[in-house]
């Protein structure tokens, strides 16, 4: 049987991936099993920030793999303290407490902050209510899916955990009225990725870190796919000056080789924990420390963000240039943008798959929106046969789907 049909047999359907099968990567290629290369314009979500089989990060998973990978943190390891240090140094907050996937590190963040509200805001006994935005993206545990406003995400999997309550991302006086005296926590995206890669208006981190101060509630943001340099800076809520309660972080965490994920917080949020009240058997494991300690070190010492911020800065100047009426509008920050595309016109997935037969792989997000997410080690001629691609790809379009005219 060949991938297509292995896969068509024996995998569940959760997902439905593009007709193209990789075998190899490297830096910001891939290529699929035929032999073909293309330019990965997705980053696998930010998880392969560093580009596919980063050497340094390889070194380091080869490395740590050979001398102890999981001990259990029933035990002390030699890997773990180094890692958490550096993450409390890269985000100014205390503690941190290591994951595996985004959506441990998101329910770590909800169990802190319930926590956080009973026992040191006061609120009573089960009433804890955390605030998050519609069109969020934070996981699919259960809980998550189920404060998710996305119908997709939730049909059929309730009953869902109670405590949540949706605003509409970027509004500020919305905000201010769902805060109530048992409001623990505002849980949100700095920038909502698989919403469509939406940026809230200049000044809302920053009021709400205002309105977090104010009625005592604890600002957690989401830098799962933000963080890490994705953004143009090693953390979303830069750009607006704030810093949070806590911070959650994965898929870059992991170098693009393994999943780690943590969630960072000042020592009033950590220190709710105690022993037995939280924890995961692979969290923090030698191996995953190792590596996410490269994965910090190498975005440090190779520029990443930076190159995120002015290749970002480039992409953005060239996607606004394209005057095309099948491109609605480009949002995002770094090399990080969502291009909308306009459905008289085409879907975002029918784009994606055009960009894959010229050799460009990315992925739709929300039926209209098409990212364009490099890893921030692309070169910058390969970033731009991405883009010069992606336009000859909206001509195409705009040419022999000229909607009807009247
Ligand atoms: N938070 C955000 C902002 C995300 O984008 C994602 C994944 N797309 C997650 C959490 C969940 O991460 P994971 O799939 O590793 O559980």
């Amino acid at each position: 049987m060949t991938p297509f049909e292995l896969e068509g047999r024996y995998a569940a359907r959760n997902y439905e991936p593009l007709p193209v099968v990789l075998t190899r990567g490297s830096g910001a290629y891939l290529w699929d099993v035929d032999g073909r290369r293309y330019i990965d314009m997705m980053s696998a979500y930010s998880a392969a920030s560093h580009g596919h089989g980063h050497p340094r990060i390889l070194a380091a998973l080869e490395g740590q793999a050979r001398r102890l990978a999981v001990p259990s943190r029933a035990y002390y390891n030699d890997r773990l303290g180094p890692f958490l240090a550096e993450l409390c140094k890269r985000t100014g907050l205390d503690a941190a407490i290591p994951m595996n996937t985004g959506a441990e590190a998101v329910e770590t963040a909800i169990k802190a902050a319930r926590r956080w509200g009973y026992k040191v805001k006061g609120i009573p006994r089960d009433r804890a209510e955390i605030i998050v935005a519609e069109g969020n993206f934070h996981g699919r545990t259960t809980t998550i899916v189920g404060f998710s406003s996305e119908e997709e995400y939730r049909d059929g999997f309730g009953p869902f955990a109670p405590g949540f309550r949706a605003v509409p991302f970027g509004d500020l006086a919305a905000m201010q009225r769902a805060i109530t005296p048992n409001t623990a926590a505002i849980l949100i995206e700095p920038i909502q990725g698989e919403g469509g890669i939406v940026v809230p208006p200049a000044g809302y981190l920053a009021g709400l870190r205002k309105l977090c101060d104010e009625h005592d509630v604890l600002l957690i943001l989401d830098e799962v796919q933000s963080g890490l340099g994705r953004a143009g800076d090693w953390f979303a809520f830069r750009h607006d000056g704030v810093v949070p309660d806590g911070v959650i972080l994965g898929k870059a965490l992991g170098g693009g080789v393994l999943p780690v994920s943590a969630f960072v917080a000042r020592a009033e949020v950590m220190d709710v924990f105690t022993p037995g009240s939280h924890g995961s058997t692979f969290g923090g494991n030698p191996l995953a420390a190792a590596v996410g300690l490269e994965a910090l070190h190498v975005i440090q010492e190779e520029g990443l963000v930076a190159r995120s911020r002015i290749l970002g800065a480039h992409m953005h100047e060239r996607l606004r240039a394209m005057r095309n009426p099948v491109l609605k509008d480009v949002r995002g920050r770094g090399l990080w943008a969502g291009a909308e595309i306009d459905p008289i016109y085409a879907s975002a997935r029918d784009v994606c798959h055009r960009l894959m037969a010229k050799g460009v792989l990315s992925k739709d997000t929300h039926g209209t929106v098409v990212r364009l997410a490099p890893p921030l080690v692309i070169a910058r001629a390969d970033l731009n046969i991405a883009l010069d691609l992606f336009e000859e790809t909206l001509n195409e379009i705009a040419w022999t789907r000229q909607p009807a005219v009247a």
